[in-house]
């Protein structure tokens, strides 16, 4: 492949062009991106995303069926003791904290919301266990409401890489693409940044001649 050079934008008018051939290219290369978490439920996607904390997808898509055939609703995780919970959670990784977490969420949606999945950001982030990112998952996926933008760690990669933002923090890279993408996309935009993270934008060694959006990336850490 021939090393291209590619310049930054200098002019608003090129910065948003760029962004909008940036938003079409992943259209085109990941059509019909979604959550890749196994859900049945609103309830059953804030399980599932809980335990993705620090865990792939997979594992907690191996785990989650046998889970909700064990505590089919969510008065099940409230009345569960943390200890037995854990133990049917072990393999995602930090069980303690995920099933005091998970029975923590449970009681509160039932006290508190009368066993609703609330739909707003500020409703969900008081739940235990739940920060944004968990909230715009339910949000997003289960509802479809545009409140945020997920920010794991593959979209903070890969939006760093592409100079969408600069900041390291994900509230603070949540709050820089939500300046800058329009709301209609917020939702698919994370999930395809998600799968070109894992696909090409890896963290080591990104496979950028690979790459879709090669032409159209100054980072430092693209390879020829
Ligand atoms: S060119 Fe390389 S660094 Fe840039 S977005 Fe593509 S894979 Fe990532």
């Amino acid at each position: 492949m021939i090393h291209l050079i590619v310049k930054p934008p200098k002019t608003a008018a090129e910065r948003k062009k760029r962004i909008a051939t940036i938003l079409a290219r992943l259209d085109a290369m990941y059509p019909g991106a979604v959550c890749a978490l196994s859900y049945g439920s609103p309830w059953q996607l804030l399980v599932a995303t809980i335990l993705s904390a620090q865990c792939t997808d997979k594992r907690v898509n191996e785990v989650t069926p046998g889970l909700f055939r064990k505590y089919p609703t969510m008065r099940d995780f409230a009345a569960v003791g943390q200890d037995e919970l854990a133990q049917d959670i072990r393999s995602t990784g930090f069980f303690n904290n995920k099933a005091k977490n998970l029975t923590g969420a449970a009681r509160t949606i039932l006290a508190d919301y009368g066993g609703e999945i609330p739909r707003t950001i500020e409703e969900l982030i008081r739940i235990p266990g739940v920060a944004r990112k968990t909230a715009n998952v339910v949000l997003g996926t289960a509802f479809g409401i545009a409140a945020g933008i997920v920010v794991d760690t593959h979209v903070q990669r890969v939006s760093f890489r592409l100079d969408l933002t600069r900041n390291e923090d994900p509230v603070k890279i949540e709050q820089d693409l939500m300046k800058i993408l329009p709301k209609e996309k917020w939702i698919v935009f994370a999930y395809e940044m998600i799968l070109h993270g894992r696909a090409i934008c890896v963290a080591r060694s990104p496979k950028c001649a690979q790459c879709g959006l090669y032409d159209l990336c100054y980072s430092k850490d693209k390879t020829a």
